[in-house]
């Protein structure tokens, strides 16, 4: 889990360092993401509301994409989830799902460093990341079902 401290002020230097202005939006979702790690914009939402009763999901969503493009967040994409986000970032760390519950935890990357796959074949392309998605069973799910294999593809 994330340990770090992290508080209002290291988020506003954060904010200041990238030339943005520090608004208690931000900070909130920020906050609330740390705390939160790979949650939905509906759980940030939630979560940045007990701070900012005010605050509105298209704001909420608003503050997730400028702070994804700043790298101040990291926006994870999981099948059949709404996108996800994190403030752990730029250590190239990869993620492990349950196909069941869909809990997702961090997991290091092997190598390091991006890329830490290289493909076979990169049709021309200078390979940069590779975006790894584990899926696996959880051991709540695996304890709760434990003769069911791992779902088939349902689509
Ligand atoms: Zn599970
Ligand atoms: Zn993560
Ligand atoms: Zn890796």
């Amino acid at each position: 889990m994330h340990t770090k401290p992290m508080t209002s002020e290291t988020w506003a230097t954060a904010l200041r360092s990238l030339g943005r202005r520090v608004t208690r939006q931000r900070l909130a979702v920020l906050d609330a993401a740390h705390r939160h790690p790979h949650a939905t914009a509906e759980v940030i939402l939630e979560t940045a509301r007990t701070e900012l009763p005010a605050l509105t999901a298209a704001s909420v969503y608003q503050v997730l994409g400028d702070l994804s493009e700043w790298g101040l967040l990291r926006k994870l994409e999981t099948p059949d989830s709404p996108a996800r986000y994190e403030t752990r970032i730029g250590d190239n760390h990869h993620h492990v799902m349950c196909v069941r519950c869909g809990a997702v935890e961090d997991v290091s990357c092997v190598v390091g460093h991006a890329p830490c796959l290289t493909p076979a074949e990169t049709a021309g392309m200078r390979i940069v990341t590779a975006d790894v998605l584990f899926q696996g069973i959880c051991s709540s799910c695996d304890a709760a079902e434990p003769d069911q294999h791992a779902a088939s593809p349902s689509r």
